[in-house]
């Protein structure tokens, strides 16, 4: 066998599937391709000025160099505060880490939490990357089904599944790729049935402020010093202040596990970028009207959405409560279809193909017969990418 062999572990990881669905409406729209992308997980806007500011002023006074493993004092210090204000979590700047993205956030979570073989309650449907973090941290994904035509599972459901090797469960609230918002009283329900059998709980935190019309979002780690403790909350800058490329994101979690973290990320990645967490600072302090103004348009691009989607035969949509993802379930209309597409991925390439139009299918997310589209694009490319969805299906 040849020495540059690729270990078992690697060879098992899957894509992600939304990045390479965004790269490939890249490399079409390269070609001279008219294509529209609904695959993208990032808003379309760019970085608020002021916070681009902050990022060339960090250059300038010297940011250079290596900071704190967890991130330097004064953005810990702004985190614990932001917990504190918007989501009624309070912590010491000791219990925060801060890492490269909030995908970094959940795989220093994963890796320091979990023991050989420990099993991971992941609701479906799920974003792409959990299985695949559980997994390499040793771990093993179960999945845990909502009940039919919804997309939040129950805590009865959750219960059922937690076998004596459970570990911890996943909640992603707003959801990635449904929308879906768990209520109060939903979150409550499932903090106890964390307690009652004794599970961490690992809460993706990351689409919070994006929350429309009566939802309203809970952090777990709010609910009881219990919850608390038993939470590494997830979140960072990357959806709502428009900075993913910047790679700011953070856990709060029990002074143990938060320590666990550090130690790990110190003899991994070491600190996220300087300058980036500089930028990040102004983000949490400085003035927040950017961030509701990409809301409102976010807002108005879902009503879009929705009711374009709700005119389209044999496609069911469940309006979301949050993030900047529709899934709308197509099955009654593949069903019907006369030229031989037969799932979500079949349709999301006859999409591409016959429309020009970029989707994530259902299944990447464990869900078959739905598809992710996100709206985060431009109203220009809504409108049209929508008409061409509905043109394509009518010859399908
Ligand atoms: N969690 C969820 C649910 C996400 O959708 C994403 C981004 N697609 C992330 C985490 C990762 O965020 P970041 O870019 O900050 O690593």
């Amino acid at each position: 066998m040849s020495r540059a062999r690729v270990s078992a572990r690697v060879r098992a990881l899957r894509p992600s599937e939304t990045l390479a669905l965004s790269a490939r409406a890249r490399e079409l729209r390269a070609k001279g391709e008219k294509v529209v992308s609904f695959a993208t997980g990032e808003p379309d806007f760019d970085t608020p000025p002021h916070i681009q500011e902050a990022a060339i002023e960090a250059i300038r006074s010297g940011h250079h160099h290596y900071t704190e493993v967890g991130g330097v004092a004064p953005l810990r210090a702004a985190i614990a505060e932001k917990l504190r204000r918007d989501n009624g979590v309070t912590c010491t700047p000791k219990e925060i880490v801060v890492t490269n993205g909030a995908k970094h956030a959940i795989w220093n979570a994963l890796f320091t939490l979990l023991e050989p073989g420990d099993e991971v309650l992941v609701p479906v449907p799920y974003w792409v990357s959990f299985p695949e973090i559980v997994r390499l941290s040793g771990g093993e994904p179960v999945f845990v089904e909502p009940p039919r035509g919804r997309y939040k599972v129950t805590a009865e459901a959750l219960e059922r599944a937690a076998g004596p090797r459970a570990r911890a469960l996943v909640l992603n609230s707003p959801n990635n790729p449904s929308g879906a918002v768990y209520a109060p009283d939903e979150i409550a329900a499932i903090v106890d049935l964390a307690r009652r059998k004794d599970l961490m709980i690992l809460s993706d935190e990351i689409y919070e402020q994006l929350v429309y019309g009566d939802a309203r979002h809970v952090s777990a780690a709010s609910l009881s010093d219990d919850a608390r403790a038993r939470t590494v909350l997830v979140n960072g800058v990357s959806k709502t202040w428009a900075m993913t490329g910047w790679r700011i994101g953070y856990a709060a979690a029990a002074p143990e596990i938060a320590e666990g973290m550090e130690r790990l990320q110190g003899q991994s990645t070491s600190n996220a970028s300087a300058v980036s967490q500089q930028a990040a600072l102004r983000a949490l302090t400085g003035d927040r009207e950017p961030a509701e103004e990409m809301k409102r348009r976010f807002a108005a691009r879902r009503d879009f959405v929705v009711s374009g989607l709700s005119r389209m035969k044999g496609v069911r949509v469940t309006p979301p409560e949050g993030a900047f993802y529709v899934f709308p379930d197509f099955s009654e209309r593949i069903a019907l279809a006369r030229n031989g597409v037969s799932d979500s991925a079949q349709l999301c390439d006859y999409l591409i193909d016959e429309a020009k139009v970029v989707c994530v299918p259902g299944s990447a997310f464990g869900m078959e017969g739905h598809v992710r589209i996100s709206y985060a694009a431009s109203d220009k490319d809504l409108e049209e990418g929508l008409e061409r969805i509905a043109a394509a299906l009518d010859r399908m």
